[in-house]
C-alpha cells in the first residue's frame, strides 16, 4: 500500500506535470515548425591534421517564430518520442544531399564531406534505405562523400541487423561514423563487427584532458584503438589550441570544435571556407 502510495504522489508532482506540459507544447509546436519549415541547418567545420577543413557536421536548427533559435538537445528528445523525428530526420538528410550537390559543383568544395546525424528511431525506420536512396536520386548528390553519424544507441537493437542495413547504405557509397563512442551502449565486441569508417571521441572525454589524466588516457586509447582498427578518429569539442596540440601529440588527426568555428549558418560557412581554403 505504501509503494502504491508512492506511485500515486508521482502523478501529481508539479515539476512532473509542468514536464509533461511542455512536453506536449514543443510536440505542437513541432507540427507547426514541419509545415512553415521553421528548421535550417547549420555547417560546423572538421579540419585534418594540418587544420585543413576536410568536411563539415550539419547541426540541426529550429528557428521558433517566438523563441528564437532553439538548440536541438531542446527538442530532439521529444521528436524521437513522439516520432516526428522521422519527418525531421529526412528533411534534415534530403538538405544535406542538396548541400553536397551545390558544393561538388564547384571545384574548391567538391571534396568537403559533409556528416548527417541520423538517430537510432530514424535509422531502424524500414523505410530509411529508400528515403535515402530517394534523397541521392532527387539530389545528385555524390553519396562518397556523405557520413551518416550514428549513436551507439543504434546497439539496443539486433547486431545483424544493424550491419545489414549499414551494408546496404554502404553499397550506395556512404560512409558511417559512430558518435560520441564509448558514452553508451557499445561494446568492444560490437565495435569490431561494425563496418565503420570513423570514431567520433566525444566532448565529454576531450573537456579536460589538459587536467584530468583518465580522460587522456581515455582519449589516446580511442585513438589507439580505432587507428589500429583502421578507423578514422575525429575529436570533438576542442576549444583551445592546447587541446588541440595534446591530442595531435597522442596522434589524433581529426578535430571538430570551437578552437577552430562553430557551428555556423551557411553563409558564415562559405565565408569562413573562402579564408581557410585547402
Ligand atoms: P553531437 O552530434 O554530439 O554534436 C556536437 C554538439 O557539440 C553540437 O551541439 C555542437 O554545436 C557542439 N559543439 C561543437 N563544438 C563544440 C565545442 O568546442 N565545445 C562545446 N562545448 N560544444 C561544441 P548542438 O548543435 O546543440 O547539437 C546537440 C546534439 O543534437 C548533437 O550532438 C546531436 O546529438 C543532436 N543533433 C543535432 N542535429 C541533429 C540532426 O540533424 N539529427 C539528429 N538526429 N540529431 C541531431
Ligand atoms: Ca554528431
Ligand atoms: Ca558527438
Ligand atoms: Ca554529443
Amino acid at each position: 500500500a505504501k509503494e502504491a502510495g508512492r506511485n500515486t504522489v508521482r502523478f501529481f508532482d508539479p515539476q512532473m506535470q509542468e514536464k509533461i506540459n511542455a512536453h506536449a507544447q514543443v510536440e505542437q509546436d513541432l507540427y507547426r515548425a514541419l509545415e512553415r519549415r521553421e528548421f535550417s541547418l547549420f555547417y560546423q567545420p572538421q579540419v585534418d591534421a594540418y587544420g585543413r577543413c576536410i568536411g563539415v557536421e550539419a547541426l540541426l536548427r529550429w528557428q521558433h517564430p517566438q523563441q528564437g533559435l532553439i538548440p536541438p538537445g531542446r527538442f530532439i528528445p521529444v521528436a524521437e518520442a513522439t516520432g516526428q523525428i522521422l519527418e525531421i530526420g529526412r528533411q534534415v538528410f534530403l538538405q544535406a544531399c542538396r548541400q553536397q550537390a551545390a558544393w561538388q559543383a564547384s571545384t574548391n568544395t567538391a571534396q568537403l564531406e559533409i556528416a548527417v546525424n541520423v538517430s537510432a528511431r530514424q535509422f531502424h525506420a524500414s523505410a530509411f534505405v529508400d528515403q535515402v536512396q530517394q534523397c541521392l536520386q532527387e539530389t545528385g548528390a555524390n553519396p562518397e562523400r556523405i557520413l551518416i553519424e550514428l549513436t551507439e544507441s543504434i546497439l539496443l537493437k539486433d547486431i545483424n541487423e544493424v550491419i545489414g542495413k549499414i551494408r546496404a547504405l554502404q553499397a550506395l557509397g556512404l560512409q558511417f561514423s559512430l558518435d560520441d563512442f564509448g558514452t553508451g551502449y557499445s561494446s568492444l565486441a560490437y565495435l569490431k563487427r561494425l563496418p565503420l569508417a570513423q570514431l567520433k571521441i566525444d566532448q565529454s572525454f576531450v573537456r579536460d584532458i589538459l587536467t584530468d589524466r583518465n580522460d587522456r588516457a581515455i582519449c589516446r586509447s580511442i585513438i589507439a584503438l580505432g587507428q589500429s582498427m583502421g578507423l578514422r578518429v575525429l575529436a570533438e569539442g576542442v576549444e583551445t589550441q592546447a587541446h588541440w596540440q595534446l591530442l595531435r601529440s597522442d596522434g589524433c588527426e581529426e578535430a571538430q570544435g570551437y578552437w577552430f568555428a562553430k557551428p555556423l549558418p551557411l553563409a558564415e560557412l562559405e565565408r569562413w571556407l573562402a579564408q581557410h581554403a585547402f
